[in-house]
């Protein structure tokens, strides 16, 4: 049954100042790509955490998400300008094609338009959907905490990725590995929710009016100055993700789960499930519990990017006028690139990380070398430890496993002649979200006790500054936190 939206029947002049505005130029260009849904009903609605900060930057009404967030954000009430909708993607999830996938427990309420550009405002945890198949549209506190760290954490990292504007309780329980969690709904801040599944959703259905209209759309939304074809979004998407995947490798990320549907084409990072950040830098690390082939391991990423482009492109086909070889070939001409394109965006990401001016093709050993120095230490302490290196190299030689050293000498000699003055504390972070403390503060919230979960969220926010007085969050796992896993949020 619908829930009636908070705001209805109050004089208009109140309601304006105290509303969200949505607009829904998604629904009403790609009408096929979303369904009318209702949230379910949140019996106690209750704000576990308003990111104040997000809020302000988008010009949202600050005084009426303290009075009506919980409503709002769970899903139990709307807006009166909301129009709660699910949104259908297919996807390749692990290789695998299916044709419906769609939002299972979200609800898209709408496009914001404010100061810096138009945003989906969507909650995640809602409720069942016409697209949830065996799933209850549930989710629940710690893994809507562990997306709101996590991605607020890349943010302040400097890496396009979705923002969490709130977590709510529902004042429902919800069954998670044989025991009762508590119900929440995350709601996020999306440049977009299309995702290369979006597209493979309408060519599965031989749907070509709504695949133009998606591109067209998408076109419009992210990419106003491509040339407006499919090889326009094609090449833009390209650019963006080899950029997004190279960052995401510059601070050692591993989404856990790059399935087709967990792509946007907004080329923001989208749906934080089971990623983790790697400590001890091994290029296999695998978090998630069910990535048995380590299909999505850190290196995989950017081979699982041009996979992924290239089911892009298979999507975009049909639209492509005139002679079909000559557009595979003229596509394929393209997926060929992406290893090129990838490869500038990791030199550029990790020529930054060791201060070097204009680096090219000639400084990739440099790089590459630092790399295979790191094996098996810190990642990030690692790269941290650069800018005191540039004169004293005690502290990254001690990072490192031991008999390292000589090799360490002969790479600084080479790097000392090649960095430049460049603050390297500006670009390699003192914090990241150590799994350890994110374990910490999702166990404490569990229990009630959100203290742990407000100092990380204001450390991780606050990357790059000092160590000083902050140390424990700068630290890898002590030794007896294990081999972490992570599971996929559901
Ligand atoms: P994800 O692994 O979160 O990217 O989700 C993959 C698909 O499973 C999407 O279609 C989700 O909407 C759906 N899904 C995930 N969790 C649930 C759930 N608890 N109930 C219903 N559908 C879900
Ligand atoms: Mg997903």
């Amino acid at each position: 049954m619908a829930t009636p939206a908070l705001d209805n029947g109050r004089p208009r002049p109140y309601l304006r100042a105290m509303e969200i505005t949505f607009e829904h130029s998604f629904a009403a260009q790609v009408p096929l790509g979303v369904l009318e849904q209702t949230p379910d009903p949140a019996p106690a609605p209750a704000l576990v955490v308003l990111n104040a900060g997000l809020a302000a930057q988008l010009g949202l009404p600050l005084e009426a998400l303290h009075q009506h967030g919980a409503a709002w954000f769970s899903g139990a009430a709307w807006p009166a300008s909301a129009v709660p909708r699910a949104m259908a993607y297919a996807g390749h999830q692990f290789g695998g094609f299916s044709p419906v996938l769609g939002d299972g427990r979200a609800h898209l309420l709408g496009e914001i338009v404010t100061p810096q550009g138009r945003f989906d405002l969507h909650l995640k945890g809602s409720g069942r959907t016409a697209f949830s198949r065996g799933g209850d549209g549930r989710a629940h506190l710690a893994p809507m905490l562990r997306e709101y760290l996590i991605s607020e954490s890349m943010a302040a990292l400097g890496i396009p990725t979705t923002r969490a504007l709130a977590v709510t309780t529902t004042g429902r329980d919800v069954l998670r590995d044989g025991g009762l969690r508590k119900g929440a709904v995350l709601a996020r801040i999306a440049a977009s929710h299309i995702r290369v599944g979006t597209f493979e959703y309408f060519a599965a259905r031989g749907d070509t009016a709504s695949l133009r209209a998606l591109l067209a759309h998408t076109l419009a939304r992210h990419y106003p100055k491509a040339p407006p074809t499919a090889f326009g979004l094609l090449d833009a998407v390209i650019a963006a993700q080899s950029r997004l995947i190279a960052q995401w490798m510059g601070v050692g990320f591993v989404h856990g789960v790059m399935n087709t549907d967990n792509m946007a084409l907004s080329g923001e990072t989208i749906d934080y499930g089971p990623c983790a950040f790697l400590e001890a830098y091994d290029e296999d690390a695998v978090f998630s519990s069910i990535d048995h082939a380590g299909r999505y391991a850190y290196a995989m990423q950017p081979r699982i990017l041009a996979w992924n482009i290239s089911r892009l492109a298979q999507a975009l086909l049909p639209l492509i006028d005139g002679d079909t070889a000559q557009a595979v070939d003229d596509a394929n001409a393209r997926l060929d690139g992406i290893a090129g394109i990838y490869r500038e965006n990791w030199r550029a990401v990790f020529g930054r990380k060791l201060g070097l001016d204009a680096p090219s093709p000639a400084d990739d050993a440099l790089i590459e070398e630092f790399l295979t120095l790191i094996q098996g230490a810190d990642f990030t302490s690692s790269f941290r430890a650069l800018q005191e290196a540039k004169t004293n190299e005690n502290r990254l030689a001690n990072l490192l496993p031991q008999g390292r050293t000589p090799a360490l000498q002969a790479w600084l000699n080479l790097w000392r002649k090649r960095t430049g003055k460049a603050d390297l504390n500006a670009v390699n972070p003192a914090v990241i979200p150590r799994n350890h403390m994110v374990q910490a503060a999702l166990d404490a919230a569990e229990t009630g006790d959100m203290a742990p979960f407000h100092a990380l969220a204001a450390q991780v926010q606050n990357p790059f500054g000092p160590e000083t007085e902050r140390e424990a969050y700068c630290l890898p796992a002590p030794p007896d936190f294990g081999p972490y896993k992570t599971f996929c949020g559901t």
